[in-house]
């Protein structure tokens, strides 16, 4: 079976080390032989004057990019991952694992629907019989995800790297739109689990409600932060991550050499700089690809 460049090239990174110790290993042995000690002398000297072969041997592969860790950046996960694709299908996939399985679906999904402003009230019986109309309370996902949807577009519209880039708002509408569907499904779906039946307790069953609402807003706030981060981390032209990272300057120095963050776009699109201060993507002009 034929392995894939990359793997092939890590495997032989790997052995490049073994080769290279086993010659300066010949090298030293006959070195010592040649001033008339015994063989057994010889290399006992030269393993000796060489040191640890382990030592040497993690710090080659760290230099060679052969370690372990960099089995993760050879494998076809490596090409999945810079792939603009995955966040949106990722998401969606999740959305169907939560959704399909569940008995009351439809109810989820017109309870979910009902975020969508201006939209008349879909007739939903008796899904959460605690609530007085037996519907999921949807304000509190209404006000959380509407506010981190509008707060997560402001921040890309004041990104200077990304004005004028149709694609980078493109990605952002198929990430966002499945996010905030994914976000209210979670919560239509959890919710009725806790309100479904009376429990024993009622201060017990409050302070599940008080969890479960603290829960989703750190959850929320979590996965908007995430989504923002992925964002920066891709060329605004083909939306493939930004990859062979380098890092300049002192973090603890704000105004003259300032830690700065240099990416660049690994099909030629331009060079991504981050700091403290800003956000800048030198387009390549020499490519032929639109600004
Ligand atoms: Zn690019």
């Amino acid at each position: 079976m034929k392995l894939p460049r990359e793997l092939s090239e890590w495997l032989s990174r790997r052995r490049r080390f073994r080769e290279e110790w086993d010659f300066h290993r010949e090298m030293a042995i006959s070195e010592f032989e040649a001033l008339g000690l015994s063989r057994t002398e010889a290399t006992r000297l030269a393993e000796r004057r060489l040191g640890s072969y382990f030592a040497h041997r993690r710090s080659a592969l760290r230099q060679l990019r052969a370690q372990i860790t960099d089995l993760l950046d050879v494998l076809p996960w490596c090409r999945i991952r810079s792939s603009a694709l995955l966040v949106p299908a990722v998401v969606l996939l999740t959305l169907a694992a939560i959704v399909l399985p569940n008995p009351h679906r439809l109810e989820v999904l017109a309870n979910t629907g009902s975020l969508v402003p201006f939209l008349p009230n879909r007739h939903v019986d008796r899904f959460v019989p605690l609530t007085p109309s037996n519907l999921v309370p949807m304000a509190f996902p209404d006000v959380m995800l509407w506010g981190l949807t509008l707060i997560g577009l402001a921040r890309v519209a004041a990104t200077p790297k990304f004005r004028r880039q149709w694609r980078i708002w493109a990605f952002t509408a198929a990430t966002l739109v499945p996010l905030v569907v994914l976000s209210a499904a979670l919560w239509t779906t959890a919710l009725p689990l806790l309100m479904k039946d009376r429990w024993h307790s009622d201060a017990l069953q409050g302070l599940a409600l008080v969890t479960f609402c603290f829960a989703y807003s750190g959850w929320a706030f979590l996965v908007f932060k995430v989504w923002y981060r992925d964002l920066l981390s891709r060329c605004p032209i083909c939306l493939r991550r930004l990859g062979m990272a380098e890092l300049r300057g002192n973090s603890a120095d704000l105004l003259i050499a300032p830690l700065e963050r240099e990416t660049i776009c690994l099909y030629g699109h331009g060079v991504n700089l981050e700091s403290h201060w800003s956000q800048t993507f030198e387009v390549d002009r020499s490519t032929k690809w639109p600004a």
